[in-house]
């Protein structure tokens, strides 16, 4: 079975309060911070409610789990204090992970600042080595992410983030964390693309290194080295894009796991239905008239004109290009998209927010996904 997830929370109750949320979207996996992700405090152990979170978990079906390491910790820095944070920091954050019993921790490998891409590859090595010695008496490796390439982060192509693992001794605990929205946004083709990117990957760094896929559409173009995510279907990869990498034979039984952001007013995060659609049991999860709203949705747009895919890309460029027009109506592609539902009464009036757009995300999957459910 597909093992599909999404980040949800640890706040609270800890590993129980995550498993209730993963199972309330239909999960069969997940990832969760093991505090917030811009500070180092963090909970003791013994209030993570592990023992009940492993029950729920077994209840849910849900089995394999991540952990993202917080993105504050800069294993690339040339300043001595944040990368000894970072290195201590790290070892606790791994100890942690083997307490919840997680084998992979995904860990944004680091930035330069004010050195260069060479400087940042020897000095994350060296963190790393000095990570993973220090944490031998566990069995837990860190994924390093393919980043996008946004200011000087480390790891925006397949070959710096083999230069890493070729510098670090232990390298058996190093895995990857492939996430589509940065490799896109780093110049990657995943749409065009997809068998060439996985095997140029696997000639570079290995695929059997991928232990985890982060699944988020693109608020910007192929190689725009920006790091935006957008809900499936809704951005420059669009549902085909994505479902071309979920579906791939050559990542099968890896976790992938949603980092999508909330959509609405009341900024429920997609993953219900992004998940439903992904495995392909919408209609078991939200019953038969889900299709038919999601006709009903193409019949509308294509009344007026609009083509679900030009609509999304149109707008993402202009919202992009046009500062004027930005300012006039700074709306994204979605949140227009439901606004002409609603001005229209397209969809009966009782529906929720989170219910419309769900249905939005099952038209922006296009024809061809509809005509295959
Ligand atoms: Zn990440």
């Amino acid at each position: 079975m597909l093992k599909i997830g999404s980040h949800v929370s640890f706040s609270d109750k800890g590993l129980l309060t995550a498993t209730k949320e993963a199972i309330s979207y239909g999960s069969s996996t997940f990832m969760i911070y093991t505090g917030a992700p811009q500070n180092t405090r963090r909970k003791p152990i013994e209030d993570l409610y592990i023992p009940q979170g492993k029950e729920a978990m077994a209840e849910g079906n849900i089995g394999e789990i991540v952990v993202h390491a917080p993105y504050i910790v800069n294993l690339g820095s040339y300043k001595e204090d944040t990368f000894r944070l970072a290195v201590e920091f790290l070892q606790e954050e791994i100890r942690r992970t083997h307490k919840i019993g997680v084998k992979n921790i995904v860990l944004h490998p680091g930035a330069y600042t004010e050195k260069d891409a060479e400087y940042g590859v020897a000095r994350i090595a060296e963190g790393l080595n000095e990570v993973l010695e220090g944490t031998k008496e566990t069995d837990v490796n860190i994924a390093l992410e393919t980043m996008a390439g946004k200011g000087t982060e480390v790891g925006r192509s397949f070959e710096e983030l083999a230069q890493i693992i070729e510098r670090v001794r232990m390298n058996e605990r190093l895995t990857v964390c492939m996430d589509t929205c940065h490799i896109h946004d780093a110049g990657y083709d995943i749409v065009g693309d997809v068998d060439g990117v996985l095997r140029k990957f696997d000639e570079i760094v290995g695929l059997n290194r991928i232990a985890v896929v982060h699944v988020n559409d693109s608020k910007n173009p192929l190689g725009a080295a920006k790091d935006r995510h957008a809900p499936i279907g809704s951005g420059w990869i669009g549902y085909e894009g994505i479902a071309g990498v979920v579906g791939h034979d050559l990542l099968k039984g890896k976790p992938f796991i949603l980092e999508t952001p909330w959509i609405g007013k009341n900024e429920r995060p997609m993953y219900e239905a992004e998940i439903a659609m992904l495995r392909g049991d919408t209609e078991e999860r939200f019953g038969g008239e889900f299709m038919v709203d999601v006709e009903r949705l193409h019949h509308f747009f294509d009344k007026v004109g609009i083509d679900s895919r030009l609509y999304v890309l149109n707008t993402w460029e202009l919202l992009k290009s046009d500062a004027k027009a930005r300012k006039a109506d700074p709306r994204e592609p979605m949140e227009r998209l439901y606004d002409m539902l609603m001005e229209n009464q397209v969809l009966p009036e009782e529906y929720s927010e989170e219910a419309i757009n769900h249905r939005l995300l099952g038209y922006l999957a296009g024809e061809e996904w509809l005509s295959n459910q």
